[in-house]
């Protein structure tokens, strides 16, 4: 209640076997423990947690009537951050609260961000991709997914210069954050590939949506080194859960298809078929 009053959106959970599903599917960025629970101790959670990769980081406050030394002592030990006595002072919960929370959010804003772009770096993405995925399994929902590469980038860098091909980059970055909304996901997928995922969207709206934006894209004049002006494109693979795949794994991949299609195709384009598909919709309307 304390921290609700606040603002801050708090989810419980009373059986512990179930807090790895529970957090991956509500991302918490911060979690604070019970040491006495039904079958484990708050200890062995926090160690587990801080063997996982993902949770490595995750600020841990310990919340616990036991008051020893030893107690306190296996709290950090077992890779708390911080340790509160209950009964608890309520201003003192909410001040330690928010400075570990204002703390932590500064310093993952810096490691999730790519500094050229702007946009998510590929880990980043992908944990948050991946509580895309449990949504959107729970609730029975589409999502869609769109792997984006710029055309012949490599003849830009050698063109114009590596510093025009930077230039590019965080153009297409600051692009692609200015035209979508807060809640879908952007991010630099590695080198001159970017990834897009749309939370309820379906492929056939986002399709239109990201065909605006390379439009505008190809509007940009970009400046090379030598002062010479010059127009990009890209080229996309666009997927819509569950009918395209079923896992992340199976969507990328069939995300990368579609993208190596477009480029086949003669790139500037966003597909968002299968090419049996396609085919099969050829031989229709030729017979
Ligand atoms: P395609 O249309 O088939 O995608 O051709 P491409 O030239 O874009 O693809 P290719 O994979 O051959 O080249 C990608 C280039 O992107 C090569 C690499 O030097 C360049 N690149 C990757 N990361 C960066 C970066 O951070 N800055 C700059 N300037 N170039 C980069
Ligand atoms: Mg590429
Ligand atoms: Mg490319």
């Amino acid at each position: 209640m304390v921290l609700r009053n606040e603002g801050i959106i708090v989810k419980t959970l009373n059986d512990p076997s179930k807090i790895l599903e529970t957090m991956q599917e509500f991302p918490p960025d911060l979690l604070l423990l019970d040491v006495m629970m039904p079958g484990i101790t708050g200890f062995e959670v926090c160690r587990m947690l801080r063997q996982t990769p993902r949770w490595g980081d995750l600020p841990i406050i310990f919340l616990t009537g036991q008051t020893g030394v030893e107690a306190r002592l296996e709290a950090f030990r077992s890779g708390g951050d911080d340790y509160l006595p209950k009964p608890v002072v309520n201003e003192e919960l909410l001040t330690r609260v928010k400075v570990r929370l204002d703390r932590s959010r500064m310093l993952k804003e810096r490691s999730d961000k790519d500094t050229i772009t702007g946009l998510l770096l590929r880990r980043a993405f992908s944990e948050q991709l991946n509580s895309i995925l449990a949504e959107s399994e729970r609730i029975n929902q589409n999502f869609s997914l769109c792997l984006l590469d710029i055309d012949h980038f490599k003849k830009v860098n050698d063109t114009y210069g590596h510093l025009a091909g930077d230039k590019v980059l965080a153009g297409f970055g600051q692009l692609l954050l200015r035209r979508f909304r807060v809640d879908d996901l952007r991010g630099r997928w590695g080198g001159e590939e970017f990834v897009l995922a749309f939370r309820r969207e379906r492929k056939e709206v986002i399709h239109k949506a990201i065909e605006r934006v390379l439009e505008e894209f190809r509007d940009i004049a970009f400046t090379g080194d030598e002062g010479e002006i010059f127009h990009c494109s890209f080229s996309g693979g666009l997927v819509t859960f569950p009918e395209d795949g079923s896992t992340i794994f199976e969507l990328l991949q069939k995300a990368d298809q579609r993208l190596y299609k477009a480029k086949k195709l003669g790139r500037n384009q966003i597909i968002f078929q299968s090419p049996d598909l396609e085919q099969d919709l050829e031989k229709l309307s030729a017979h």
